[in-house]
């Protein structure tokens, strides 16, 4: 559930509130986005994911904290770094586990007995 929005890293580009399916969040008088609807929120982390500053925090449970002292250290933008999004950042799909698919040819597919056993 979306929990946080970190207002000294956030330069009001609106993107979150436009990846937000469920439009938990008010834009803010200063620009900065307010979660007016938390409730709403379905944990689907596009937010975080979308933000370009990391501004934002999305805690990974869909129930709201009930202690919000453990956002002091929340690793703001985590799920983003992640995915490999931003510049310098390797995109998470080369580095994840798996077999090599050589460059032209169809993913590698299990065969029936393979799905079978
Ligand atoms: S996690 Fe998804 S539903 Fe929740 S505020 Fe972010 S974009 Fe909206
Ligand atoms: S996407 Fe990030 S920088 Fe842009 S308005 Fe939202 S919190 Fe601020």
């Amino acid at each position: 559930m979306i929990e946080l929005v970190l207002a000294q890293a956030c330069i009001g580009c609106d993107k979150c509130i436009d990846a937000c399916p469920t439009d938990v969040f008010d834009r803010g008088p200063d620009g900065i986005p307010q979660i007016a609807r938390q409730s709403d929120c379905q944990t689907c982390f596009m937010c975080e994911a979308y933000c370009p500053t990391d501004a934002l925090y999305v805690w990974p449970e869909s129930t709201p904290l009930q202690d919000r002292s453990v956002l002091l250290d929340a690793e703001v933008g985590s799920y983003r770094a992640e995915l490999g999004w931003g510049n310098g950042r390797t995109p998470g799909s080369r580095l994840a586990v798996g077999p090599s698919i050589p460059h032209g040819s169809l993913p590698p597919r299990l065969t029936v007995d393979e799905l079978s056993s």
